[in-house]
């Protein structure tokens, strides 16, 4: 029998977390497994609205896959997926090169949902990979020299954040830190310079504790954030955006940050989805298909009382774990296991030193909270590249 060939498609915490559990579990030729990136680097997606707000830089939340992957074990390709053809169990990819499969793993992210809102495609930022982030954070400092030579031009420091939710208010707590030193070096007054965070939910941080979201909401007023909650962006243009109420803001910096879809090109590829999301079994199977699996934003999970779980890295790393063990066994004519994720709290930053978190029924602030995510952060490095990476990248 010929080896079977396993094809994983990102290397993001789904895709990572399933490479690095074969890449532990197989034996030297049980299984040939490829990994295909966009990049020769994983990205700490979690940490990407630090350099998009220029408090990190963007290398900091880069980890080079030669780091941490078996080149003996796993056949790494650096190329972008174009489609997925499941009948001929083939994956192309943009430079043309055809990749076939016996087993293949989908972990391809997400992209924004922008809700059909128009011009947000064209005209707004978002917080999503290396690139993006470096792009935002320029555009950023470019719009405080243009301002100095412009100074009615308002527009230029008015900044927008489209979404309240975990990663708008992430962005906010940055861009309130960083702010003041951008003031500084461009010598501008920062009673000038206004940051609105516009969500359309009745509050911000839905699903959050009450409590948690007032504080948040306190410390990010703090830093000079204004809310704008309840309130629908109708649409985006050149010059900033339209509100739903009739309220134009007019700004050169719109950063989307309110929802994500599964990536299309599964959509594209047929599978059947809602929101781009794959509504896997308890296997992590794409329906259907017996030898497809997704794992990560892609992939749609529902708990007991049938809610969708939010796409999150810590779903993400549980469900390339259990994918892992449980291809290596299939391999092996082993039993395998269903998924059931095991959520361990929520944590979000709010700038330097500050946070909020829910750890089972109790509630984190400020400092405590900060420091938690970044024990989070530890354990994550740590599981992925040993105490050298862990020590290398967290920032104490
Ligand atoms: P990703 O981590 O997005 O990785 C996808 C990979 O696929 C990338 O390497 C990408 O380059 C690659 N790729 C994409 N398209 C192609 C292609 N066509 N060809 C080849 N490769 C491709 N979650 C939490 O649990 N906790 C948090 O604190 C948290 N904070 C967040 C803060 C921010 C600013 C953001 C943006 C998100 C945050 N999230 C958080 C959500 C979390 O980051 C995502 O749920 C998680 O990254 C999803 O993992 P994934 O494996 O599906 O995809």
């Amino acid at each position: 029998m010929s080896t079977p060939k396993i094809l994983i498609l990102g290397a993001g915490y789904g895709g990572l977390l399933t490479t690095l559990q074969l890449q532990k579990k197989l034996n030297y030729n049980e299984a040939e497994v490829t990994l295909v990136n966009k990049h020769n680097y994983h990205y700490i997606t979690t940490w990407l609205h630090e350099p998009a707000a220029g408090t990190a830089s963007a290398d900091h939340a880069r980890v080079d896959l030669d780091r941490i992957i078996n080149k003996d074990k796993v056949n790494f390709v650096k190329g972008t997926v174009q489609s997925i053809q499941s009948e001929e169990q083939t994956v192309t990819l943009e430079s043309g090169e055809v990749l076939s499969y016996d087993y293949l793993v989908i972990g391809l992210g997400s992209e924004p949902e922008t809700f059909g809102i128009e011009g947000l495609k064209e005209h707004a930022f978002s917080i999503r990979s290396i690139n993006a982030v470096r792009n935002i954070r320029e555009h950023i400092q470019y719009m405080f020299s243009k301002f100095k030579q412009e100074p009615d031009r308002t527009d230029y420091v008015t900044f927008v954040v489209g979404g309240a939710g975990f990663t708008g208010i992430e962005f906010c707590g940055e861009l309130g830190d960083r702010l003041p030193e951008l003031c500084e070096e461009f010598d501008v007054d920062p009673s000038q310079v206004k940051v609105y965070c516009i969500e359309a939910a009745p509050t911000a941080l839905p699903g959050f504790d009450p409590e948690l979201v007032s504080y948040a909401m306190d410390v990010l007023g703090k830093k000079g954030i204004e809310f704008k909650i309840a309130t629908p962006i109708k649409q985006c243009t050149p010059d900033g955006v339209l509100l739903a109420s009739g309220e134009e803001i007019k700004s050169k910096t719109v950063v989307w940050a309110a929802g994500v879809r599964g990536n299309s090109i599964v959509e594209k590829a047929g599978f059947e989805v809602m929101r781009g999301r794959v509504k896997v079994d308890e296997y992590l199977r794409a329906p259907g298909h017996e030898n497809v699996f997704v794992v990560g934003d892609c992939a749609l999970i529902f708990n007991e009382e049938g809610r969708p779980y939010p796409p999150t890295a810590q779903i993400a790393v549980q469900e390339g774990e259990t994918l892992g063990e449980n291809l290596a066994a299939m391999i092996r004519g082993e039993l395998t296991q269903k998924f059931t994720p095991h959520l361990q709290g929520t944590l979000a930053s709010l700038g330097k030193g500050e946070g909020i978190g829910q750890v089972g029924s109790k509630k984190l602030f400020g400092s405590t909270a900060a420091m938690m995510k970044k024990a989070s952060d530890l354990r994550y490095l740590y599981k992925i590249g040993g105490v050298g990476l862990a020590l290398k990248k967290v920032k104490l």
